[in-house]
């Protein structure tokens, strides 16, 4: 066969993103031909209003009869509206029709993946979603060739930028939640529904699409353990910076093999992160993914993890390299969820915990609060006391130990007569792990 003398490339969304990408197409046409071996040929638009003003966009391209557009036929579809239909039925529709997909939707890869990629397969056509993850950052591809031959035991990821600029703002200027918050609202940074992002759940699509990738397992958002930054007070940040962490809403995907059989464990939740570790540098709107290989070691990656042009960056390098699939007459890799792994239940993760309790200062109180922990099989790694008079302040600092007995230790600390408070416990990495 020989290859097509031009690329036709249909864009489903004219946003944020989608708006970018076009003007980049077009005004990089002629590199992006030269890279790509052939033209690449923007023949339609779709989007809701046709009416609305796209500076960047041709105005005869934009339309919203979308079906008309897959009609036509496209080599690539580009899709760039979000949410799950009606993107899904014009995804697998644009497959089964022999287009190579490029997709920025996170939402969508971590419910439906499984159906989208063998509709790829069946077609033999490429769906890429760089874009999904962490916006500009190269990290899929990554995962999936440059350490395809390595044995990858942990991913650590910020990958939520308006959760990681709310919890930069309370450690930095001791603000509230909600008055980090609404300063992220304020400078657009926030949605006016901050739920998705707050409550964890656009950083658990991602890591679902991580460790999918990372442990060849299918994982969706269903199996993710979800808990946001909503209940992390001024209070948690002030204790965490007294030992030395940060706190950063973490995506953890990890191979645990201390079991009779191997399993992952994914998980989205406000984390400590000590002072010293790479990912407690990670600032503002940034995003950054720590991953952990048997033969690489650690490898760290960092950029902007959204926006409409960093997004669109990641967008062109999936239509290049899909482009110069469709020039080769061949596909990328597809899905690899060969290993198969079972999803466990976050009881059965590893961690260590910093749990600040209110005690009555009396005789004896340390040794009843250190027996819990070790009847639970927790052992403590340092503790610190603060306040005088009939109470005081303990932040205790454990090894790690499994979540279960964890919880456990907390549930009996609240029994505990002396103890008239937990008044939080947090996850911690880096300790002992
Ligand atoms: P956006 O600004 O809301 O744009 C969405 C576009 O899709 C709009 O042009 C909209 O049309 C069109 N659209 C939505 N539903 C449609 C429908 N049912 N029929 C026709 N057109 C429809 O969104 P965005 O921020 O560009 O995000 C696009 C995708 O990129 C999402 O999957 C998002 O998760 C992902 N992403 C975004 C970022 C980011 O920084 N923004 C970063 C990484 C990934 P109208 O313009 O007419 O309303």
């Amino acid at each position: 066969m020989s290859p097509p003398e031009k690329l036709s490339v249909v864009v489903l969304g004219g946003g944020t993103v989608g708006a970018q990408v076009v003007r980049l197409l077009e005004e990089q046409s002629e590199d992006l031909a030269a890279r790509v071996g052939a033209p690449l040929e923007v023949t339609g638009v779709g989007v809701r209003d046709v009416t609305r003003d796209r500076p960047g966009i041709r105005q005869d391209l934009v339309t919203d009869d979308l079906a008309a557009l897959l009609d036509t036929g496209p080599d690539l579809l580009v899709e760039l509206m979000g949410g799950i239909e009606p993107a899904r039925e014009l995804i697998l529709r644009a497959l089964k029709g022999g287009a190579s997909v490029v997709t920025a939707n996170k939402e969508l890869l971590a419910t439906h993946g499984a159906e989208l990629h063998a509709a790829a397969r069946e077609a033999d056509v490429d769906l890429y979603y760089e874009a999904a993850v962490a916006g500009a950052i190269p990290l899929l591809r990554p995962l999936r060739e440059s350490l395809a031959g390595d044995r990858i035991r942990r991913v650590l990821g910020i990958v939520n930028g308006t959760t990681n600029y709310i919890l930069t703002q309370m450690a930095s200027t001791g603000a509230s939640f909600d008055d980090a918050l609404a300063e992220a609202q304020a400078l657009g940074y926030a949605e006016a529904d901050p739920t998705a992002d707050v409550g964890g759940f656009d950083a658990a699509a991602k890591v679902a699409i991580l460790a999918s990738l990372a442990f060849h397992t299918r994982v969706t958002l269903d199996d993710v353990d979800v808990a946001g930054i909503t209940s992390v007070t001024a209070d948690d940040v002030a204790a965490a910076d007294q030992m030395g962490y940060v706190i950063k809403l973490l995506g953890i995907a990890e191979l645990l093999e201390d079991g009779t059989a191997p399993g992952v464990s994914v998980r989205v939740h406000p984390t400590l992160v000590p002072r010293t570790h790479p990912l407690a540098g990670v600032r503002d709107a940034f995003n950054a993914v720590f991953i952990e290989a048997d033969a690489a070691g650690q490898v760290m990656f960092y950029g902007r993890g959204a926006g409409g042009t960093p997004t669109a960056s990641a967008v062109l390098g999936d239509i290049v390299s899909t482009a110069r699939n469709r020039v080769a007459g061949s596909t990328g890799p597809g899905e690899s969820s060969y290993a198969d792994l079972p999803v466990l239940p976050i009881g059965a993760a590893s961690t260590a915990y910093l749990v600040h309790l209110r005690v009555l200062d009396r005789l004896g109180v340390l040794a009843a609060v250190a027996g819990v922990f070790a009847e639970h099989g927790a052992s403590i790694r340092s503790m610190n006391q603060k306040g005088e008079g009939d109470e005081a302040e303990l932040l205790i600092l454990t090894h790690a130990a499994k979540e279960d007995d964890l919880a456990a230790t907390v549930t009996a600390l609240r029994d505990l007569p002396t103890v008239a408070e937990v008044i939080g416990f947090m996850r911690v990495i880096g300790a002992g792990q």
